[in-house]
């Protein structure tokens, strides 16, 4: 390290599952990058062992003074947390949201990405021309935690819940604009916002009202509206129309998914997400959750994981180093050096090992 050396303080969650399993391939790639970098570009990797296991014995994920340790790094990256011992909702409050929330990361980005040598479900020609990015609302929506249950207090077999959507025209507005920023910043200046506002008359309405004021600020970006259950088909029939998908957190979440499945496999999906007004740390995380199916095989897919530490490179003011990775992700595949879930028989260190090579050979 020379004097000189950009440091990153980086707070390394594993959490669940193959969450550790991809995050030390992650952590091994931004080891080569800092390698190869001369002494320029250094990492202070902390890890924090939040998980399942320690929720059991603890009786929390997070401990007390928990966030404040996290507030004094640069990046948070995030693994997955989730397994059979806690239920899903208790883990995703217990640990992912209660980092996401606090640290207002309202933006949350999920490229779509089809790499070479990866076949995709789309019976499309050309594959490796489609790119794009779902842009989801992360702070509010369907997932802002407001409602409850058994409301109604007439017993057995009669409970109601009511799980109800906050949307704000200050939330809707934030997301919005960030969205037509980011087109502005790519080769398709487009923007497709998503919504149910057929169906859901109040909160949907609002965001399509919001949409139609923002879009007036950017007149160069070309925008469409289009209904959820629309756009789902539009993602498998006419992906090539895409570049940013806006959408509210629980639709965002969906067409994520959808997006990662028809590139290849959910594997493959990174996610940033980020506080853009840089008050606290942003968090990266592969799309993907813990997969308790394929735990201790050797078999996950640290390509998610590696590409979302991509996107913490980039957020970290390293486009450089960024790129290098992504073009390393693009050489392995492309080399036909895959796992199983995309077909191939690679184990996850020999993924990881393709990966380091390829950003040596780079140089
Ligand atoms: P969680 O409760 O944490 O969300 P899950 O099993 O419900 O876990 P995922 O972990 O997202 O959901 O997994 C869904 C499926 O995709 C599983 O069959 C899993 O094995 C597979 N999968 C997910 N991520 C990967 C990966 N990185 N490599 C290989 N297979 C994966
Ligand atoms: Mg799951």
């Amino acid at each position: 390290m020379n004097s000189t050396a950009r440091i990153y303080r980086i707070a390394s969650i594993p959490g669940d599952g193959i969450g550790r399993e991809v995050i030390d391939a992650g952590l091994q790639v931004l080891r080569t990058v800092s390698e190869l970098s001369n002494g320029e570009i250094a990492f202070e990797v902390t890890e924090f062992p939040w998980s399942s296991h320690y929720y059991l014995e603890h009786g929390h994920y997070v401990p007390e003074g928990g966030l404040e340790q996290l507030a004094e790094h640069d990046a948070i990256y995030f693994g997955a947390v989730g397994g059979p011992e806690v239920p899903d909702h208790v883990s995703l409050w217990g640990l992912r949201l209660a980092i996401t929330q606090p640290f207002d990361q309202w933006a949350n980005i999920r490229p779509v990405s089809f790499l070479p040598g990866v076949s995709s479900p789309l019976r499309k020609a050309d594959t490796t021309e489609l790119e794009w990015v779902v842009v989801r609302e992360n702070s509010e929506g369907e997932y802002a935690g407001f409602g409850g249950r058994n409301l109604s207090g007439r017993g057995p077999g009669n409970e109601v819940a009511v799980q109800t959507s906050l949307h704000t025209e200050k939330g809707c507005e934030r997301i919005i604009r960030f969205a037509f920023d980011l087109a502005r910043t790519r080769p398709v200046t487009k923007v497709s916002s998503v919504t149910k506002s057929n169906a859901q008359q109040y909160g949907m309405v609002l965001w399509d009202e919001v949409f139609t004021r923002v879009a007036k600020d950017y007149p160069d970006v070309e925008t469409e509206s289009v209904l959820v259950d629309a756009m789902s088909a539009k993602f498998v029939l006419h992906p090539e129309q895409l570049s940013v998908v806006v959408a509210s957190n629980l639709h965002a979440d969906i067409l994520s998914d959808l997006g990662s499945a028809l590139a290849g496999s959910l594997g493959i999906a990174a996610s940033a997400n980020l506080n853009p007004d840089r008050r606290y740390p942003s968090m990266f995380e592969p799309v993907h959750g813990s997969a308790p199916d394929i735990v201790g095989q050797g078999i996950a897919n640290p390509i998610g994981a590696v590409a979302s530490a991509a996107l913490m490179l980039e957020h970290l003011g390293e486009p450089a180093a960024a790129r290098a990775v992504l073009a390393a992700i693009d050489a392995t595949t492309g080399a036909g050096i895959l796992p199983k879930d995309l077909g191939g028989v690679a184990t996850t260190a020999q993924v990881t090992e393709a990966l380091v090579s390829a950003l040596r050979e780079d140089q």
